[in-house]
């Protein structure tokens, strides 16, 4: 293959979107994997709806999920001139054409063809032919015009052969004859966008079937402008249970890059989640490495169909698509711990957690303290919420713990502070010793040692399930611990 040349080229009116950013995933691994490059191109022509505030989302976004680029980000706006002198070049070489039809003419006519039920209702070509005189003349009386792309008076059809769906055609006499240049004389996006493309030279153009509308007429555009054609890549829309497109006003901040990172995700668990939404490696695998994955990856395993996005709102159960908290929850619990420490840690200095010990000499308890409490966390918010315990007194017991361990036994407490004394008075604070005084203080008060055990566990780690009861304790330390149990009164 010839130098792979892709691009990522986001319209700046929003955040980055779960869609856009698997775009940009697929086409930064197919860069990878050819040894190709990955461009960015900010594609800001919409003047009115682009935003400095959205570039900088989707910038921070890409970085956040660790997709980087080799050229970029260009700017759209900067390369205007460009795109007229394009539009220019079309009209000399007869590739275009002013035309002076006005809109009411237009309707006029889209109505009356409608009317004979024509099979045909777009442009009839009025201005296709011209002469110069009757065009300068026009602009003599400084009539407005528009510029349309002639689209070649041929037989047969025009089309490209798409990796994802194959090829893919339109016959010459079923397009209109479509406006390049509006009537304020700027170039259409369709028409910046080639120009763009074939500047940079992109050699593959990986991009959403929603831009599908437009691939004909580029096609068209490009073989008009002298230029090869790329390769197409279609990728399937990601659509919600209903089967409509996932959008901001429907489903809220799940369809942002930006939700994810401010819910605990792993950057490269969500990359790997959102692969997956589109793209299969044509067996049961889940869960890749990046190494693996640019490996694997190719244009053909991209779904035909649509993917779904599986979140149901109001889903108390789940705050965004299960597949997605489960990939994560994956990585959470086989990712090294050096790793999960060093992501723990922003959230912890986020949060007010962070104690610079835990770089220093905590560092060890730091890390193997994460390492006992991870196997049933799903993202990176556990650690302060669900497993706060472990690292700060103000934690909330949980209402179902509290509720099934402590309610029921109006003795715990006293007993819990009888065990309290029992362990402030251990010389060797260790696993056995812990265990074999709750058990004998359990025996003691003829009670099953589970009473002791559950409401100790609720008392000082504040969950109702969680790592050994030992291995616990052992992780809190026996002033924490001791404290906790003297002052079980304070939870109920
Ligand atoms: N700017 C377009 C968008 O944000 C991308 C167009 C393309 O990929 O060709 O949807």
């Amino acid at each position: 293959m010839s130098e792979v040349r892709v691009r990522f080229p986001p319209s700046p009116t929003g955040y980055l979107h779960i869609g856009g950013a698997r775009t940009a995933i697929c086409n930064w691994l197919f860069a990878k994997k050819h040894n190709g490059k990955l461009i960015l191109r900010i594609e800001d022509t919409d003047a009115d709806r682009s935003t400095q505030e959205s570039i900088d989302g989707i910038l921070d976004g890409l970085k956040w999920l660790g997709i980087d680029w080799d050229e970029g980000p260009y700017f759209q706006t900067e390369f205007a001139e460009e795109h007229v002198a394009a539009a220019h070049r079309l009209v000399s070489e007869g590739h275009a054409y002013k035309c002076f039809c006005t809109k009411e003419d237009l309707d006029a006519k889209r109505e009356a063809a409608m009317a004979a039920k024509k099979s045909q209702v777009g442009y009839d070509g009025t201005c296709r032919n011209l002469s110069a005189d009757e065009i300068a003349q026009k602009e003599n009386d400084h009539i407005p015009y528009v510029v349309r792309f002639k689209v070649p008076a041929r037989e047969g059809a025009v089309g490209y052969d798409d990796k994802v769906l194959g090829r893919i055609e339109q016959a010459y006499r079923e397009i209109d004859d479509f406006v390049i240049v509006r009537s304020n004389g700027k170039p259409l996006y369709l028409l910046c966008n080639v120009v763009d493309d074939i500047r940079d030279r992109i050699s593959h153009i990986i991009r959403g079937q929603d831009h599908m509308t437009n691939t004909i007429k580029q096609v068209l555009l490009y073989e008009a402008l002298g230029a090869p054609v790329p390769v197409f890549a279609h990728m399937p829309l990601t659509l919600d249970l209903k089967k409509a497109k996932i959008s901001k006003r429907s489903h809220g901040e799940i369809v942002a890059v930006h939700f994810y990172q401010q819910h605990g995700f792993i950057p490269w668990a969500l990359v790997n989640f959102l692969v997956l939404l589109g793209w299969s490696p044509g067996d049961d695998r889940e869960i890749f490495s990046p190494e693996e994955l640019i490996e694997i990856f190719t244009l053909e395993r991209i779904n035909k169909s649509n993917s779904i996005f599986n979140f149901q709102k109001d889903d108390p159960k789940f705050f965004t698509d299960p597949k997605a908290i489960n990939i994560n929850a994956q990585y959470l619990q086989k990712m090294p711990i050096e790793e999960i420490g060093a992501l723990v840690k922003e959230e912890f200095i986020a949060d007010g957690l962070w104690d610079e010990s835990y770089d220093g000499d905590k560092k060890q308890w730091f890390l193997s303290t994460l390492d006992l409490v991870r196997e049933r966390f799903h993202t990176l918010k556990d650690f302060a919420t669900t497993g706060r315990a472990y690292f700060a007194d103000d934690f909330e017991p949980e209402k179902r713990a509290v509720d099934k361990n402590l309610l029921k036994h109006e003795g715990l407490k006293e007993w819990l502070p009888m065990l309290a004394a029992r362990y402030e008075a251990l010389t060797d604070f260790n696993q056995e010793n812990a265990e074999t005084e709750a058990k004998k203080l359990a025996e003691e008060l003829e009670l099953k040692p589970g009473v002791i055990i559950n409401g100790m566990r609720t008392v000082v780690t504040g969950c109702l399930a969680g790592p050994s009861m030992y291995d616990a304790l052992m992780a809190i330390g026996k002033d924490r611990v001791v404290a906790r149990l003297k002052d079980v009164a304070k939870l109920y």
